[in-house]
C-alpha cells in the first residue's frame, strides 16, 4: 500500500530550516555577531562552553532591543532590518531575512538579555522553539548595562544526528575564534574578546576598541605576517561595480609554508569566495617559491544591486555581477603590485639607471620632444603665490592621466574593419609553469573551514563555474625554456620603469619613439623595439591559448607573397622560382596544418595545390596584427625559420609574430597608432611587462625636471 502524501509538522520544517542555517557553532556565532555589530557595538565579547555546544554567549553593547520587540524576535522572518523587497536590494547591514533568532531558537535553548538606552532597566526573556517562552509576562525586568546579551545553550540538544555529526568541543572552537579573529581583522572601530571556560578560563582574542588592522593582524598570524604585509587600496571600478577594494596581503618576502585561509569580505560579510581565492593563488604562483603561502586579507564594497547573497543559505557565499571582470581586475592590479615588489628588491641593490645615453646620440639626434610641454602639465589649477612657494617644484611629476598628453587633442581612432574578431580570449597572466601548484595550494586547504560534507558545487545550491578561461597546459621543454630565457634577461630597473611609466606621447612616427615619463625624468623610448619584445612576451605566454581571428576572405599565399615580396622591388630578395615557392608552402605550412592550427591558431583551406589563410592568432584582445606586414611574415617563416630544431623553430615563429603586431613606421602622425599605444598597449605593459636587458639602448634620458627647473630658475 503506498503512503498518502502528508504536509511536514511545523516543528520539523523549522528544525530543516535551522539546519540549514545553523550548521555547527561557529555558523550561529557568525550570525550572532553580525546582529550585534549591526546594533552598533563597539565592544563584542564572546564567552564558549564545549565549543559553543554547551554555552554560546554574546555579549554586546550595541542598540538592544525594544523591549515590545521582545515576544516577535524568534519568529522567522521577522526583522527590524527588511521592510519591503525593494530594501532587499540597498540593504547594507549583515543580516536582513530575519531567519538567524529562530533558527537558533529552534536548535537550541536561548536567552535574551537586552536594554536599550531609553529604558532604565534590563529585559530579560527565554526562547523555544521560535517562541517567547512562558509567553510575554514572562519577560523579566533585570539589572543590566546597555546593549544584549545572547546566550545559546545546548545546541542542537534536539538534533541528536547533527550533534554527532559535529567534531569536537576543541574543534567547534577553533572555529568560533577564526570567525571572531576574521572580523576583528576587519571592523577595526570594535573591541573583541573570544573566550572558553572549559576547567579553567582561556582567553584566546582580545583586541581594543580602535586598535589598527595590522596590529589586529600580528596579534592573531604574528609578526612574520605583518613584518611582510602590503596594506593598500585597488582603484575602484565603478564601471562594473566594484566600489571599493582594501587590501592588507603579504609580499614575495614572506616565508611561510602552512597555508591560510584568504580573507575575504564583501559588503562587510565574511564570506568563501572560492574563483577569487582560484585567480589570487595563481598570481602568488608566479611569485612565490613553490610551497610557500601568502597572507590575504581583502575587503570588497560591491555595489548593492549587483550582488546576490541568496546563493546561499548561511550567506557564506555569494555572487555578484561582472564577477569574472572584477576578479581579472584584481588579479591584474596584485600582479602588478607584486611584480614591482620583485623588482624593487632588486633595485634597491643597483644605484642608478642603466639606459643613460648622452642626449643626442646618433641614433636619436633631436628629438622631436618640444620641452615647454613638460610645464603644460605640471599644473591643474592656478594657485595663490603664497601656495605657490609651499610645493617644491621641482619635485612635481605628472602623474594624473586626465592632464593633458602630447597628442591627446587627436580623434580617436576607427576600428579597423578588414578582419572579424570571432573569440576574444584575454592574454593572462603567466601563470601556466605553475598550475600544478595554485592546484597543491588548493589542496591543501580542502579540509578545513567547511562544514559541508561535500563540496558546494555538487550539491545543487552553488555553481561554482571556474571563471579562469581554460588553458591548454604546455608541456614543451623548448617553451619552457624560451620563458626561462626571457626571465633571465630581465632588467629590474628599466621593468620598474615600464611598469611606473606615464605615457606622454608619441614623438616620431617614422622612427616609432615616443616619450615615457618616470619619476622625475622624461625618456625617449623606442616602441619598435620594446613591442618587439613585448609581443614576444605575449605571444610566449599564451602559447597555444591565443584567441582567434577569421579573416573575412581567406588569403591565397602564394598570391600574396608573388605580389608583396617576389615581385616588389623594394624587397632583395633571393629569387624564389614558381615551384620553389610551392614547395615550401606545401612542405612549412600545409604539410604541418596541425601544429600551426594547434600551437597558433593558424588555419588553412587547402584546395588544389592552393593554400589560402583562414585564421590568424588573436594576441591582444582589441588588437589586430599589422596587415600590411603579413606577406612579409609568411615569407619570413617559409625562408628564414630553422624547422630543423623544435626550440629554434618556435622561437623564430614567436619573433615573426610579434614584429607582426609591432605597428608598421609612418612617415606622419597616425591616430591609429596612437590610440593603440595610449590606450591599449603601454597600459598592458605597464600591468605586465617584463623588460629585458637588451632594451637599454633603446630607452634614452632626455630630460629630468629637477634639471629643467634649473634652467629655468636661471632664466
Ligand atoms: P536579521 O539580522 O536578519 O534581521 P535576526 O534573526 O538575526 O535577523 O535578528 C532579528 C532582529 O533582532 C534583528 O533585525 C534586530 O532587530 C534584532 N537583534 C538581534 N540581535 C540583536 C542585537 N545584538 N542587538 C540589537 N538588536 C538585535
Ligand atoms: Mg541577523
Amino acid at each position: 500500500m503506498s503512503s498518502r502524501i502528508k504536509p511536514l509538522s511545523k516543528d520539523v520544517v523549522n528544525k530543516i530550516a535551522a539546519g540549514e542555517i545553523i550548521l555547527g557553532p561557529s555558523n550561529a556565532l557568525k550570525e550572532l555577531l553580525e546582529n550585534s555589530v549591526d546594533a552598533g557595538a563597539t565592544q563584542i565579547d564572546v564567552l564558549t562552553k564545549n565549543g559553543g555546544l554547551k554555552l554560546l554567549q554574546i555579549v554586546d553593547n550595541g542598540c538592544g532591543i525594544n523591549k515590545d520587540d521582545m515576544p516577535i524576535l524568534c519568529e522567522r522572518f521577522t526583522t527590524s532590518k527588511l521592510q519591503q523587497f525593494e530594501d532587499l536590494k540597498s540593504i547594507t547591514t549583515f543580516g536582513f531575512r530575519g531567519e538567524a533568532l529562530a533558527s537558533i531558537s529552534h536548535v537550541a535553548r536561548l536567552t535574551v538579555t537586552t536594554k536599550t538606552r531609553e529604558e532604565n532597566c534590563a529585559y530579560k526573556a527565554s526562547y523555544l522553539g521560535g517562541e517567547l517562552l512562558g509567553g510575554n509576562s514572562s519577560i523579566e525586568p533585570v539589572a543590566g548595562k546597555d546593549g544584549t546579551v545572547l546566550l545559546v545553550e545546548d545546541l542542537f540538544y534536539n538534533v541528536p544526528s547533527r550533534l554527532k555529526a559535529l567534531k569536537s568541543g576543541n574543534d567547534e572552537y577553533a572555529r568560533i575564534v577564526d570567525v571572531v579573529n576574521k572580523y576583528s581583522i576587519h571592523i577595526n572601530n570594535v573591541g573583541f574578546s573570544c573566550q572558553r571556560q572549559d576547567g579553567k578560563a582561556q582567553v584566546d582574542l582580545m583586541v581594543r576598541n580602535g586598535m589598527n588592522r595590522k596590529d589586529r593582524i600580528r596579534n592573531i598570524y604574528g609578526s612574520e605576517v605583518t613584518n611582510n604585509l602590503l596594506e593598500f587600496d585597488i582603484e575602484s571600478l565603478e564601471g562594473y561595480g566594484l566600489i571599493k577594494c582594501e587590501c592588507a596581503i603579504t609580499n614575495t618576502d614572506f616565508d611561510n609554508k602552512k597555508s591560510i585561509q584568504p580573507v575575504f569580505f564583501i559588503n562587510n560579510r565574511l564570506v568563501v569566495c572560492d574563483p577569487l581565492k582560484r585567480a589570487i593563488m595563481a598570481v602568488y604562483a608566479a611569485y612565490l617559491p613553490k610551497g610557500h603561502r601568502p597572507f590575504i586579507y581583502m575587503s570588497l564594497i560591491i555595489k548593492s544591486d549587483n550582488l546576490d547573497v541568496n546563493v546561499h543559505p548561511t550567506k557564506r557565499e555569494v555572487r555578484f555581477l561582472n564577477e569574472d571582470e572584477i576578479i581579472e581586475y584584481i588579479s591584474e592590479e596584485l600582479d602588478t603590485k607584486l611584480a614591482s615588489l620583485d623588482t624593487s628588491r632588486k633595485f634597491m641593490t643597483r644605484q642608478v639607471l642603466a639606459p643613460k645615453k648622452p642626449l643626442g646620440d646618433e641614433d636619436f639626434a633631436e628629438p622631436q620632444i618640444k620641452k615647454p610641454k613638460l610645464n603644460v602639465s605640471v599644473q591643474t589649477k592656478p594657485k595663490s603665490l603664497d601656495q605657490m612657494k609651499k610645493l617644491y617644484e621641482h619635485q612635481m611629476v605628472r602623474t594624473d592621466f586626465k592632464q593633458p598628453k602630447l597628442d591627446s587633442f587627436l580623434m580617436k581612432a576607427q576600428p579597423y574593419t578588414q578582419a572579424k574578431i570571432l573569440t576574444q580570449l584575454q592574454p593572462q597572466t603567466q601563470t601556466q609553469g605553475h598550475s600544478n601548484e595554485i592546484l597543491e595550494m588548493l589542496d591543501d586547504e580542502k579540509e578545513e573551514g567547511d562544514y559541508e560534507q561535500s563540496p558546494p558545487s555538487s550539491n545543487g545550491i552553488i555553481s561554482t563555474e571556474t571563471h579562469m578561461v581554460e588553458r591548454t597546459p604546455v608541456d614543451l621543454a623548448s617553451i619552457k625554456q624560451l620563458r626561462y630565457e626571457v626571465e633571465s634577461r630581465i632588467s629590474p630597473e628599466l621593468t620598474e620603469l615600464f611598469g611606473k611609466h606615464t605615457f606622454v606621447g608619441v614623438a616620431d612616427y617614422s622612427r616609432r619613439l615616443c616619450c615615457l615619463q618616470y619619476d622625475v625624468n622624461l625618456y625617449l623610448v623606442d616602441y619598435g623595439s620594446v613591442l618587439n619584445e613585448f609581443f614576444y612576451q605575449i605571444a610566449l605566454a599564451d602559447f597555444s591559448n591565443y584567441g582567434k581571428i577569421e579573416l573575412t576572405k581567406a588569403v591565397n599565399i602564394k598570391d600574396l607573397i608573388k605580389e608583396q615580396i617576389l615581385n616588389n622591388t623594394q624587397f632583395e630578395t633571393s629569387p624564389l622560382t614558381d615551384d620553389e615557392l610551392q614547395d615550401l608552402i606545401s612542405e612549412k605550412l600545409v604539410d604541418m596544418s596541425d601544429m600551426w592550427q594547434e600551437y597558433f591558431n593558424i588555419t588553412f583551406e587547402v584546395s588544389e595545390n592552393e593554400a589560402s589563410l583562414k585564421t590568424m592568432p588573436l594576441l591582444v584582445s582589441g588588437y589586430l596584427p599589422c596587415w600590411s606586414k603579413l606577406a612579409l611574415f609568411i615569407y619570413k617563416i617559409l625562408i628564414g625559420v630553422d624547422f630543423s630544431d623544435e626550440q629554434k623553430c618556435l622561437a623564430g615563429i614567436l619573433r615573426q609574430l610579434s614584429l607582426l603586431h609591432v605597428p608598421a613606421m609612418s612617415p606622419e602622425r597616425n591616430e591609429e597608432t596612437l590610440s593603440n599605444l595610449e590606450n591599449l598597449l603601454f597600459p598592458l605593459i605597464k600591468k605586465k611587462f617584463i623588460a629585458t636587458a637588451n632594451l637599454a639602448a633603446d630607452v634614452i634620458e632626455i630630460a629630468n625636471l629637477p634639471g629643467l627647473y634649473k634652467v629655468f630658475e636661471r632664466c
